[in-house]
Order: structure tokens, then C-alpha cells, then sequence
């Protein structure tokens, strides 16, 4: 599908493309730049790409796809440095988790007769770095792309192939619709895990080893979504505010009706809203997606 593609950062999602692209031969050359040498030679040992290296523009050079796959408050950056060295009718897509602010940071940098197609795989786990990667991360989940309406069909069409390769379902959103959805599916659960998780912290003494000891009757799933990188999570917050205010306000509310429910000892109200929430799990189950 591709000659020469180039990860601009080679964590857990770039390094799991990388993965699923080499074991189907989809391209011929693969290369990445990092921040840090020592994650350049990590890629290197692990076979993920022929050349690595701290400069992203020589990564670029001859490029018919390029990865934006750092943290997503380093694109508009990398995108500055890189544009004027991006071949003409090259892809460049990406696989940040928030769009509206990408798409905002991207698409003016992009020289003529570039095709910026906005990707985020909804897939992932709480690791980082190029030795979590593994190709069947994105198996029977789902990519979603945004591209704008002026995007060419075909860069869309081929990055809609590559995802299928890899084994996802792809759907085609605008970027506000996306970040609407993932507020509430991804983002504002994160958000409530770090809290539940730094409210444990902050007890005091005994309570907080027992907290450990029996974490295993509920907080320990809250630990593991805790657990995902501080940095991404950061700039997930701070580039989808809106849709994570909007969501958090209606979360509020719900949990003081909930509240109150417990004050007044109205069992009916919760027995009511915890039916309701297990027939959701089931769904996600028929669905495939538990
Ligand atoms: P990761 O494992 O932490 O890897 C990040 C990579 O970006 C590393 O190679 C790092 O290089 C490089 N990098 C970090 N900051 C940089 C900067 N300022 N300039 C240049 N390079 C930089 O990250 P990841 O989990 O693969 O996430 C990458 C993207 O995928 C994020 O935008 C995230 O929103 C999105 N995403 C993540 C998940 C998930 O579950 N993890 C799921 C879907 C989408 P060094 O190692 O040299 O620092």
C-alpha cells in the first residue's frame, strides 16, 4: 500500500501499526522519529523500523505516509517543522484521541497537494513505549476518521483500507461529533478514575493499606484506567475542555440525584437507574466490544 512510512513518535499505537504493517507487508520501508535516542534504538532492536532517529524532518524525507502518533499538544509543532520537507501527494494522518484541536492545529500547516486524514484508533491499553505495541491491538475494534469535507476521497479510502487490515471497523464522523462521544465514553471515565484513585491516595494511614488489600472488590479496575500515561491524558483534557465540561456537568448532576437517593433512603431510584446500567453491559457484550 505504501513505499516509505514515517512514525512521527513510536509508542504503544505507532508501534502496534508497525506491528500489524509488517506482518501483512504493507509498505516497504519503515521509519521513526522520537524525542529520545534511547527510544530510537528500542524501535531499532525490536525490528519495528529500519531507521530511527531524534529528527523528525529527515524522517519525513520521501515519505508517502506519515503517523502523527506523540501526544497530541506536540503536533502543531512537529507539523511546523516537518511541512516544508513532505513529499507532494503524500498521506498525513494520525491517531490522536481528541480531533477538534487537531484538525484546529494541523490542517493550516499543510502544504499544497498534502492530504491530512484525522484517524484515532479506539484502542489501547495502560502502557507506553515501543514494547507494548502488538499487532492485534486494533482486531474487532473500532478507527475513527474525520476528514473535512475538501479531503481527497482516495487518501481517505486508502487510509480506511489500512485500518481494515489491521482488523478495525471504521467510521466517519466530524471532529465535534467525535469529541462529544469520546467525552463521555472515554474521556470523563478517565477522569473519574484519577479521582476515585487520588481520593485513596490522599487517605491517611491504615485505611490506605487496606485500600490495597481489597482493592479487588472494585478499585482495582479504577487503577488500571489510573494507570494510563499522565502526559496524553493531560492533553486529552486540555484540547477536548468543552465536550469533558459538558459531560462532567450532566455527570454531576446525576451523581447529587444519586446522592440524594441514598440520603433518603429511596431504594426504588437506584434499584431503577442499576437495571438500567446492567442491560448497557450487556449491550456492549452482544456487541463484541467487552
Ligand atoms: P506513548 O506510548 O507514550 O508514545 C509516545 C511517543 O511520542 C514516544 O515515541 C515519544 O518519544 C514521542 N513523543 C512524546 N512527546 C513528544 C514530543 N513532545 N515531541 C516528539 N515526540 C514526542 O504514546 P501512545 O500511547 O502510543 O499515544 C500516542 C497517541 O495515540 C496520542 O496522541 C494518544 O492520544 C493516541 N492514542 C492513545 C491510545 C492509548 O490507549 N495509549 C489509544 C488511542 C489513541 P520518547 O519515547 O522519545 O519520549
Amino acid at each position: 500500500m505504501f513505499n516509505r512510512v514515517a512514525f512521527l513518535g513510536i509508542g504503544l499505537i505507532a508501534s502496534s501499526m508497525a506491528c500489524a504493517m509488517r506482518q501483512q507487508g504493507l509498505a516497504r520501508t519503515y521509519v521513526a522519529a522520537a524525542r529520545r535516542a534511547e527510544t530510537c534504538a528500542t524501535a531499532l532492536r525490536l525490528g519495528l523500523v529500519e531507521e530511527a532517529s531524534t529528527d523528525p524532518v529527515a524522517s519525513v524525507k520521501g515519505a508517502d505516509l506519515v503517523v502523527l502518533a506523540t501526544p497530541v499538544s506536540a503536533y502543531a509543532d512537529l507539523m511546523r517543522q516537518i511541512a516544508p520537507h513532505l513529499a507532494p501527494g503524500a498521506i498525513v494522518t494520525d491517531v490522536g484521541s481528541v480531533k477538534g484541536q487537531v484538525v484546529a492545529d494541523v490542517a493550516p500547516l499543510l502544504p499544497e497537494g498534502v492530504h491530512f486524514v484525522p484517524a484515532h484508533p479506539i484502542a489501547g491499553t495502560e502502557h507506553s513505549g515501543p514494547e507494548s505495541g502488538f499487532a492485534e491491538l486494533f482486531q474487532n475494534r473500532w478507527c475513527i476518521l474525520t476528514p473535512s469535507e475538501n479531503t481527497d476521497v482516495q487518501a481517505i479510502d486508502k487510509i480506511s483500507e489500512l485500518w481494515r487490515r489491521f482488523g478495525s471497523k471504521v467510521d466517519i464522523m466530524t471532529p465535534a461529533h467525535h469529541d462529544q462521544v469520546l467525552a463521555i465514553t472515554s474521556h470523563l471515565p478517565h477522569l473519574i478514575a484519577y479521582t476515585i484513585v487520588g481520593t485513596a491516595v490522599d487517605l491517611e494511614g491504615a485505611l490506605q493499606n487496606e485500600v490495597i488489600k481489597y482493592s479487588a472488590s472494585g478499585f482495582r479496575d479504577f487503577t488500571r484506567i489510573a494507570a494510563s500515561d499522565p502526559v496524553m491524558w493531560r492533553d486529552i483534557f486540555l484540547s477536548n475542555r468543552e465536550a469533558v465540561l459538558e459531560m462532567l456537568g450532566r455527570f454531576t448532576e446525576d451523581l447529587a440525584a444519586l446522592q440524594k437517593a441514598i440520603r433518603w433512603g429511596d431504594a426504588e431510584t437506584l434499584e431503577a437507574l442499576f437495571t438500567r446500567t446492567r442491560a448497557i453491559r450487556r449491550g456492549i457484550v452482544e456487541a463484541g466490544q467487552a
